[in-house]
C-alpha cells in the first residue's frame, strides 16, 4: 500500500534531496492517510515546472464520479535546497490540504491552520518566520 505513494517519489529522481523529503514525510504518513490517496485514481504529486518568462503548466486528472475533486500536490524544485525543517513542513502541509480536499479539520474550518494542525499531528510542525 505504502509503497505504492513511494511512486510518486520517482519523478523527483534528479532533485535527491527533494526526493529524500518527500520520502520522509511519505513514511510518516498514518495508515487512514496513505488508505485514502492511494484508493484515489486522480491524486499525484508532482513538479512545478515553471520556467522564467513563460510560466508554468500542469496537467492534471479529470474529476471522477466517485470524487468531486481531483487531487494534485505540486511541489517547487526550490525545496531541495530550502532549509530541512521548511521543506518538510510545506510537503507535509500541502499532502494535508490534499487529504482535507482543502476544507477543515476537526473543529479547524480555515483551511490554512487546518493543513498546519494535520501536519503538525504527522510531526511536522511550521517552523518559526525566519529570513533566509
Ligand atoms: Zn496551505
Amino acid at each position: 500500500m505504502r509503497s505504492v505513494l513511494q511512486n510518486h517519489v520517482a519523478s523527483f529522481e534528479h532533485l535527491p534531496r527533494l526526493s529524500a523529503r518527500l520520502s520522509l514525510v511519505l513514511r510518516a504518513l498514518p495508515e487512514e492517510i496513505v488508505e485514502d490517496f492511494v484508493a484515489d485514481s486522480t491524486f499525484q504529486i508532482t513538479l512545478e515546472n515553471y520556467r522564467p518568462g513563460k510560466g508554468s503548466q500542469l496537467f492534471m486528472s479529470l474529476p471522477t464520479h466517485r470524487e468531486h475533486v481531483s487531487r494534485c500536490v505540486v511541489l517547487r524544485s526550490k525545496l531541495d535546497q530550502a532549509p530541512e525543517d521548511f521543506a518538510l513542513y510545506i510537503i507535509a502541509h500541502e499532502l494535508a490540504h490534499a487529504f482535507l480536499r482543502n476544507g477543515g479539520w476537526k473543529d479547524i474550518e480555515d483551511a490554512e491552520h487546518a493543513a498546519d494542525a494535520l501536519a503538525l499531528s504527522w510531526g511536522f510542525p511550521k517552523p518559526k518566520l525566519r529570513w533566509f
